[in-house]
C-alpha cells in the first residue's frame, strides 16, 4: 500500500463560513481530517504545519515547508506528498517548492475556492483528487504539481485567474498536463523540468513592480533610495518600458542591482525586439535579465533563490533561460 504525507497550511480549504456574518475564517480544528477517513486504499499521515490564510505566507514559510517535506521524506518511507494551501498565493508556494525541494517523489499542492461548510465546497474533492495524483507513479519526474477541479498543472505554469470561480487555476499558453477522472489519473503531456537549487534560506530583498502607461519615474527613483538586492519589472508586451523610467532603472543597474524583465501579458516570452527608446533592445543593452515566460510573482521567488547562489549577471541570465 502506498504511503502519503498530507501537510496542511491553512487557506479556504480549511476554513468555514460563519452562518451569521457570512465571514469566512480559519477553524481551530482542521475539517480536512474527516476527508482523509474516506480514503482506504492509501495509507495517509497528516501534519498541521500551519493554519494561515495564504496572504500571510512568506518566502521564509515556503522554505521552512520545503525543509519539513525533505526531512520527513528522508526519515520515513513516503511515496508522495500533498500540501493544502490557500489559493491566493498557492502558485507561489508550489513554485518555490519546485525550485528548492530535494526530494523527487510526487508533491501536489491543492486548495479550494469554497470553504468547508459552504454549498458546493470543493475542498474535500480537490484533496481526494490530489491524494490520488500524488499516489500515481506517473506523477514522478514532472516537478511539483497543482491539482484542483479535475486538472493537473505544473507549478511553473499555473496561475490563479479568477477571484471566485472554482475553475480559477489555469496554465496560460500551455494548459494542464493531465486530468483527474473517476477511473484514474491521466497525464497527456510531459513537462520540461528545470534544475533545483538547494538553499538553506532566502535572505534577499527582491521587489516586484508593474509598468503602466506614463509610469512615473518617481516610483523607481524612490526604490533607488531603499536597500534592495533585486527587482522584477512587469513590462509591456514583448518587454518594453516607458522612456521616462529608463534613467532610474539604469541607475539601479549601475548600482549592481539585477533587474529581471517579465511581461504583463500572461502568454509569451520577453525578447529584445523593439529598437525605440524604452524598447527591449535598449533594455537588453542596459543589462536587464530576460525571462522565458514566468509571471512576476514567480520570477521574484526565482531571483530570491538564484541570488543565494550567485550575483553574476551572466549566470543569472542563464538561470532565467532554464
Ligand atoms: N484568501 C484565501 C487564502 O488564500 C483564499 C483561498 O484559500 O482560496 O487563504
Amino acid at each position: 500500500m502506498k504511503k502519503l504525507l498530507i501537510i496542511h497550511t491553512g487557506g479556504t480549504i480549511a476554513m468555514s463560513e460563519d452562518p451569521e456574518t457570512g465571514a469566512v475564517k480559519p477553524n481551530p480544528a482542521n475539517p480536512l481530517h474527516n476527508v482523509l477517513k474516506a480514503v482506504d486504499d492509501i495509507e495517509l499521515m497528516a501534519e498541521d504545519f500551519l493554519n494561515v490564510p495564504s496572504p500571510h505566507m512568506t518566502p521564509a514559510h515556503m522554505v521552512h515547508l520545503a525543509k519539513r517535506i525533505d526531512k520527513r521524506v528522508m526519515e520515513e518511507k513516503i511515496d508522495g506528498v500533498v500540501v493544502t494551501h490557500g489559493t491566493d498565493t498557492l502558485e507561489e508556494t508550489a513554485y518555490m517548492l519546485d525550485l528548492i525541494l530535494e526530494t523527487e517523489i510526487p508533491v501536489v499542492v491543492t486548495g479550494a475556492m469554497r470553504s468547508s461548510n459552504e454549498l458546493g465546497s470543493d475542498g474535500p474533492y480537490n484533496l481526494y483528487s490530489s491524494i490520488r495524483a500524488a499516489a500515481s507513479s506517473e506523477a514522478r519526474n514532472k516537478g511539483v504539481l497543482v491539482v484542483l477541479n479535475d486538472e493537473i498543472h505544473t507549478a511553473k505554469n499555473v496561475t490563479k485567474t479568477h477571484t471566485s470561480n472554482i475553475a480559477t487555476f489555469q496554465s496560460p499558453q500551455y494548459g494542464p498536463i493531465g486530468i483527474v477522472s473517476k477511473r484514474g489519473i491521466h497525464f497527456h503531456h510531459h513537462p520540461v523540468t528545470a534544475p533545483r537549487f538547494v538553499v538553506p534560506s532566502v535572505q534577499k530583498k527582491v521587489l516586484l513592480l508593474k509598468a503602466a502607461a506614463g509610469m512615473e519615474a518617481e516610483l523607481i527613483e524612490a526604490i533607488c533610495s531603499t536597500p534592495l538586492d533585486g527587482l522584477i519589472i512587469e513590462a509591456f508586451g514583448q518587454g518594453n518600458l516607458p522612456p521616462a523610467t529608463i534613467d532610474a532603472f539604469k541607475s539601479l543597474i549601475d548600482r549592481g542591482v539585477p533587474i529581471v524583465l517579465v511581461s504583463r501579458c500572461f502568454n509569451g516570452v520577453v525578447q529584445d525586439v523593439y529598437g525605440y527608446e524604452g524598447g527591449g533592445r535598449q533594455l537588453k543593452e542596459l543589462g536587464m535579465i530576460f525571462t522565458n515566460g514566468l509571471n512576476g510573482q514567480k520570477a521574484r521567488l526565482k531571483l530570491m533563490v538564484a541570488l543565494e547562489k550567485t550575483s553574476d549577471r551572466e549566470r543569472l541570465q542563464e538561470i532565467f533561460n532554464q
